[in-house]
């Protein structure tokens, strides 16, 4: 059984796939390599992403605002912090509300 945790905060969860396509659900691609899972609730559009790694550090963060961003990548809380004059405001202060 795989397990995703997060490097951040204390998240961790099973998962059923890493990679961009996950075979389970249908004509899709996602944005990034994420930790997928299968989301038993919605078996038309079944899945979960949960984690993915950040684009700056490579560290493996789940998609909570408060661990992470998607800006045209991931990015870690913390790497918002150090890039925060690259990041439009509005990202940076969700993120550093957390
Ligand atoms: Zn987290
Ligand atoms: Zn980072």
């Amino acid at each position: 059984m795989s397990e995703f945790c997060c490097a951040l905060c204390s998240f961790s969860s099973r998962y059923d796939y890493f990679g961009r396509k996950p075979p389970f659900v249908e004509s899709i691609v996602l944005m990034e390599k994420a930790y997928v899972l299968k989301n038993p609730f919605t078996p038309h559009d079944s899945h979960l992403t949960i984690g993915a790694h950040c684009s700056q550090c490579d560290k493996a963060v789940c998609v909570q605002q408060t661990c992470s961003v998607f800006y045209t990548r991931r990015f870690c809380k913390h790497c918002v912090e150090k890039h925060s004059e690259e990041f439009p405001q509005e990202i940076s202060e969700v993120i550093s509300k957390g």
